[in-house]
Protein backbone atom coordinates (compact mmCIF):
# COMPACT_ATOMS: atom_id res chain seq x y z
CA UNK A 1 0.00 0.00 0.00
CA UNK A 2 2.88 1.96 0.76
CA UNK A 3 4.46 2.11 -2.67
CA UNK A 4 1.19 2.52 -4.06
CA UNK A 5 0.96 5.87 -1.95
CA UNK A 6 4.63 6.28 -3.11
CA UNK A 7 3.55 6.27 -6.98
CA UNK A 8 0.45 7.84 -6.94
CA UNK A 9 2.69 10.93 -5.45
CA UNK A 10 5.17 10.60 -7.85
CA UNK A 11 2.35 11.17 -10.66
CA UNK A 12 1.24 13.86 -8.72
CA UNK A 13 4.60 15.88 -8.89
CA UNK A 14 4.46 14.79 -12.61
CA UNK A 15 1.36 16.10 -13.09
CA UNK A 16 2.18 19.42 -11.42
CA UNK A 17 5.45 20.07 -13.04
CA UNK A 18 3.37 19.64 -16.23
CA UNK A 19 0.65 22.18 -15.06
CA UNK A 20 3.51 24.55 -14.49
CA UNK A 21 4.66 24.53 -17.86
CA UNK A 22 1.20 24.75 -19.38
CA UNK A 23 0.65 28.04 -17.18
CA UNK A 24 3.88 29.14 -18.41
CA UNK A 25 3.74 29.22 -22.03
CA UNK A 26 -0.11 30.02 -21.33
CA UNK A 27 0.59 33.32 -19.94
CA UNK A 28 3.67 33.74 -21.69
CA UNK A 29 2.14 32.90 -25.47
CA UNK A 30 5.13 30.75 -26.21
CA UNK A 31 4.46 27.47 -28.21
CA UNK A 32 3.58 25.13 -25.91
CA UNK A 33 5.30 22.39 -28.24
CA UNK A 34 8.20 24.40 -28.41
CA UNK A 35 11.05 22.33 -26.93
CA UNK A 36 12.61 22.27 -23.51
CA UNK A 37 12.01 24.84 -21.10
CA UNK A 38 14.14 27.40 -20.48
CA UNK A 39 15.46 30.04 -17.56
CA UNK A 40 13.07 32.86 -17.80
CA UNK A 41 16.36 35.16 -17.34
CA UNK A 42 19.35 33.54 -18.80
CA UNK A 43 17.41 31.59 -21.50
CA UNK A 44 19.64 28.74 -20.94
CA UNK A 45 17.70 25.46 -21.62
CA UNK A 46 17.28 23.33 -18.52
CA UNK A 47 18.87 20.40 -18.15
CA UNK A 48 16.75 17.12 -17.22
CA UNK A 49 18.43 16.85 -14.26
CA UNK A 50 17.66 20.76 -13.01
CA UNK A 51 14.19 19.89 -14.12
CA UNK A 52 13.36 16.94 -11.45
CA UNK A 53 9.91 18.07 -9.52
CA UNK A 54 10.47 18.92 -6.50
CA UNK A 55 13.64 17.35 -5.94
CA UNK A 56 15.90 19.91 -8.66
CA UNK A 57 14.60 23.18 -6.98
CA UNK A 58 15.84 21.78 -3.43
CA UNK A 59 19.32 20.81 -4.76
CA UNK A 60 19.52 24.25 -6.82
CA UNK A 61 18.39 25.63 -3.58
CA UNK A 62 15.60 27.57 -5.69
CA UNK A 63 18.14 29.16 -7.76
CA UNK A 64 19.39 28.64 -11.52
CA UNK A 65 22.50 26.52 -11.83
CA UNK A 66 23.82 29.36 -14.30
CA UNK A 67 22.70 32.62 -13.80
CA UNK A 68 21.82 32.17 -10.07
CA UNK A 69 18.39 34.05 -10.53
CA UNK A 70 15.85 32.90 -7.99
CA UNK A 71 13.44 30.35 -9.30
CA UNK A 72 9.61 31.10 -8.71
CA UNK A 73 8.18 29.29 -5.24
CA UNK A 74 5.32 28.82 -7.65
CA UNK A 75 7.14 25.52 -9.39
CA UNK A 76 7.88 23.79 -6.26
CA UNK A 77 4.10 25.06 -4.22
CA UNK A 78 2.22 23.75 -7.43
CA UNK A 79 4.35 20.51 -7.72
CA UNK A 80 3.87 19.29 -4.33
CA UNK A 81 0.23 20.78 -3.72
CA UNK A 82 -0.47 18.25 -6.87
CA UNK A 83 1.20 15.42 -5.13
CA UNK A 84 -0.39 15.57 -1.96
CA UNK A 85 -4.33 16.24 -3.93
CA UNK A 86 -3.29 12.74 -5.20
CA UNK A 87 -2.33 11.37 -2.04
CA UNK A 88 -5.80 12.21 -0.64
CA UNK A 89 -7.53 11.51 -3.88
CA UNK A 90 -6.44 7.43 -3.29
CA UNK A 91 -7.08 7.79 0.24
CA UNK A 92 -10.48 9.58 0.00
CA UNK A 93 -11.78 7.40 -2.87
CA UNK A 94 -12.58 4.10 -1.13
CA UNK A 95 -14.80 6.59 0.82
CA UNK A 96 -16.16 8.51 -1.65
CA UNK A 97 -16.66 7.17 -4.92
CA UNK A 98 -19.80 4.57 -4.67
CA UNK A 99 -20.89 4.84 -8.19
CA UNK A 100 -20.63 1.65 -9.12
CA UNK A 101 -22.58 1.59 -12.79
CA UNK A 102 -19.81 1.52 -15.51
CA UNK A 103 -18.67 3.67 -16.80
CA UNK A 104 -19.19 5.67 -13.95
CA UNK A 105 -16.70 3.53 -12.02
CA UNK A 106 -13.69 5.62 -13.57
CA UNK A 107 -15.52 8.23 -14.65
CA UNK A 108 -16.57 9.76 -11.06
CA UNK A 109 -13.07 9.23 -9.75
CA UNK A 110 -11.29 10.30 -13.07
CA UNK A 111 -13.94 13.92 -13.10
CA UNK A 112 -12.96 14.87 -9.10
CA UNK A 113 -9.27 14.38 -9.89
CA UNK A 114 -9.39 16.57 -12.71
CA UNK A 115 -11.94 19.56 -11.12
CA UNK A 116 -9.50 18.81 -8.40
CA UNK A 117 -6.14 19.68 -10.30
CA UNK A 118 -7.89 22.62 -11.92
CA UNK A 119 -9.11 24.19 -8.91
CA UNK A 120 -5.06 23.91 -7.12
CA UNK A 121 -3.73 25.17 -10.64
CA UNK A 122 -6.74 27.99 -10.58
CA UNK A 123 -5.59 29.23 -6.70
CA UNK A 124 -1.74 29.37 -7.69
CA UNK A 125 -2.13 31.22 -10.95
CA UNK A 126 -4.25 33.76 -9.94
CA UNK A 127 -2.45 34.09 -6.69
CA UNK A 128 0.67 34.53 -8.70
CA UNK A 129 -0.27 36.23 -11.95
CA UNK A 130 -3.32 37.88 -10.83
CA UNK A 131 -5.66 36.41 -13.86
CA UNK A 132 -8.11 33.22 -13.92
CA UNK A 133 -7.26 31.84 -17.59
CA UNK A 134 -10.95 30.10 -19.20
CA UNK A 135 -9.18 27.31 -19.61
CA UNK A 136 -9.80 26.70 -16.29
CA UNK A 137 -12.81 28.21 -15.14
CA UNK A 138 -15.04 27.90 -18.51
CA UNK A 139 -12.99 24.22 -18.58
CA UNK A 140 -14.36 23.37 -14.90
CA UNK A 141 -17.82 24.58 -15.96
CA UNK A 142 -18.07 22.46 -19.21
CA UNK A 143 -16.70 19.01 -17.62
CA UNK A 144 -19.10 19.96 -14.69
CA UNK A 145 -22.01 20.75 -16.41
CA UNK A 146 -21.19 17.12 -18.72
CA UNK A 147 -20.82 15.18 -16.00
CA UNK A 148 -24.16 16.22 -14.26
CA UNK A 149 -25.78 16.11 -17.60
CA UNK A 150 -24.55 12.37 -17.78
CA UNK A 151 -25.40 11.55 -14.18
CA UNK A 152 -29.03 12.51 -14.74
CA UNK A 153 -29.40 10.55 -18.35
CA UNK A 154 -28.20 7.88 -16.92
CA UNK A 155 -31.34 7.60 -14.19
CA UNK A 156 -28.56 7.88 -11.57
CA UNK A 157 -29.49 11.90 -10.49
CA UNK A 158 -33.23 13.37 -10.18
CA UNK A 159 -33.69 16.10 -12.43
CA UNK A 160 -34.58 18.32 -10.30
CA UNK A 161 -31.04 17.77 -8.36
CA UNK A 162 -29.72 18.79 -11.97
CA UNK A 163 -31.72 21.81 -12.04
CA UNK A 164 -30.43 22.76 -8.79
CA UNK A 165 -26.88 22.24 -9.45
CA UNK A 166 -27.53 24.49 -12.68
CA UNK A 167 -29.60 27.13 -10.38
CA UNK A 168 -26.64 27.35 -7.72
CA UNK A 169 -24.37 27.82 -11.13
CA UNK A 170 -26.47 30.72 -12.35
CA UNK A 171 -27.42 31.85 -9.02
CA UNK A 172 -23.46 32.12 -7.55
CA UNK A 173 -21.92 33.68 -11.19
CA UNK A 174 -25.23 36.49 -10.82
CA UNK A 175 -24.29 37.37 -7.26
CA UNK A 176 -20.67 38.16 -8.78
CA UNK A 177 -22.01 39.66 -11.74
CA UNK A 178 -23.58 42.33 -9.38
CA UNK A 179 -20.59 42.83 -6.81
CA UNK A 180 -18.36 43.61 -10.18
CA UNK A 181 -21.16 46.44 -11.14
CA UNK A 182 -21.62 47.71 -7.98
CA UNK A 183 -17.71 47.60 -6.76
CA UNK A 184 -17.50 48.76 -10.69
CA UNK A 185 -14.75 45.55 -11.42
CA UNK A 186 -11.98 46.99 -8.24
CA UNK A 187 -11.31 43.38 -6.69
CA UNK A 188 -13.40 40.99 -8.50
CA UNK A 189 -13.12 40.38 -12.23
CA UNK A 190 -15.11 38.44 -15.13
CA UNK A 191 -12.95 35.32 -14.06
CA UNK A 192 -14.16 35.53 -10.88
CA UNK A 193 -17.96 35.40 -12.49
CA UNK A 194 -17.03 31.78 -14.42
CA UNK A 195 -15.42 30.29 -11.37
CA UNK A 196 -18.54 31.25 -9.47
CA UNK A 197 -20.65 29.01 -12.54
CA UNK A 198 -18.11 26.39 -12.15
CA UNK A 199 -18.33 25.94 -8.29
CA UNK A 200 -21.85 26.15 -8.68
CA UNK A 201 -21.94 23.05 -11.14
CA UNK A 202 -19.27 21.38 -8.84
CA UNK A 203 -21.16 21.69 -5.81
CA UNK A 204 -24.50 22.57 -6.39
CA UNK A 205 -26.95 23.45 -3.05
CA UNK A 206 -26.46 24.15 -0.22
CA UNK A 207 -22.76 23.54 -0.46
CA UNK A 208 -21.87 26.66 -2.85
CA UNK A 209 -23.34 28.94 -0.31
CA UNK A 210 -20.95 27.64 2.15
CA UNK A 211 -18.16 27.61 -0.59
CA UNK A 212 -19.18 31.24 -1.34
CA UNK A 213 -19.31 32.61 2.82
CA UNK A 214 -16.08 31.03 3.18
CA UNK A 215 -14.20 32.25 0.73
CA UNK A 216 -15.34 36.01 1.44
CA UNK A 217 -14.65 35.14 5.77
CA UNK A 218 -11.15 33.82 4.45
CA UNK A 219 -10.65 36.74 2.10
CA UNK A 220 -11.78 39.34 4.57
CA UNK A 221 -9.63 38.21 8.02
CA UNK A 222 -6.56 37.56 5.15
CA UNK A 223 -7.08 40.93 3.71
CA UNK A 224 -7.47 42.60 6.88
CA UNK A 225 -4.07 40.85 8.48
CA UNK A 226 -2.12 41.69 5.22
CA UNK A 227 -3.46 45.64 5.48
CA UNK A 228 -2.63 45.57 9.25
CA UNK A 229 0.84 44.18 8.60
CA UNK A 230 1.25 47.25 6.17
CA UNK A 231 2.04 44.18 2.99
CA UNK A 232 -1.42 46.08 1.42
CA UNK A 233 -3.12 49.36 1.16
CA UNK A 234 -6.56 49.58 1.50
CA UNK A 235 -6.59 50.53 -1.95
CA UNK A 236 -4.88 47.69 -3.53
CA UNK A 237 -6.43 44.27 -4.34
CA UNK A 238 -5.88 41.18 -3.45
CA UNK A 239 -6.49 38.06 -5.84
CA UNK A 240 -9.80 36.76 -4.90
CA UNK A 241 -9.54 33.15 -7.24
CA UNK A 242 -7.15 31.65 -4.03
CA UNK A 243 -10.19 31.86 -1.64
CA UNK A 244 -12.69 30.55 -3.80
CA UNK A 245 -10.70 27.79 -4.33
CA UNK A 246 -9.97 26.93 -0.39
CA UNK A 247 -13.61 28.31 -0.13
CA UNK A 248 -14.95 25.41 -2.58
CA UNK A 249 -13.06 22.41 -1.77
CA UNK A 250 -13.78 22.56 2.12
CA UNK A 251 -17.31 23.03 1.53
CA UNK A 252 -16.70 19.74 -0.77
CA UNK A 253 -15.08 17.77 2.25
CA UNK A 254 -17.28 19.61 5.16
CA UNK A 255 -20.27 21.65 3.86
CA UNK A 256 -22.68 19.10 4.14
CA UNK A 257 -21.90 18.98 8.16
CA UNK A 258 -21.16 23.02 8.05
CA UNK A 259 -24.76 23.42 6.59
CA UNK A 260 -26.69 21.15 8.95
CA UNK A 261 -24.87 22.50 11.74
CA UNK A 262 -25.96 25.67 11.15
CA UNK A 263 -29.30 24.92 10.05
CA UNK A 264 -29.91 23.20 13.98
CA UNK A 265 -28.44 26.49 14.86
CA UNK A 266 -30.82 28.68 13.63
CA UNK A 267 -33.20 26.30 14.52
CA UNK A 268 -35.06 23.90 11.50
ZN1 LIG B 1 19.24 31.39 -15.51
Amino acid sequence: MLSVVFIVFLMGLAVGSFLNVVVYRMLTGESFWRGRSKCPHCHRQIAWYDNIPLLSFLMLRGKCRWCGQKISWRYPVLEFLTALLFVWWLQVGTLFFRLTQPPYTWVQPTFWLVVGVAFLSMAVVDLYYGVLPDVFTVGVAVVAFLYRFGLTVMGIMKLEDFLLYVASAVGASFFFGILILLTKGKGMGWGDVKLAFAIGLVLGWPKTLVALVLAFLTGAIVGIILIISRKRSLKQTVPFGPFLVVGTLSALVWGERMWQTYMRYLGF
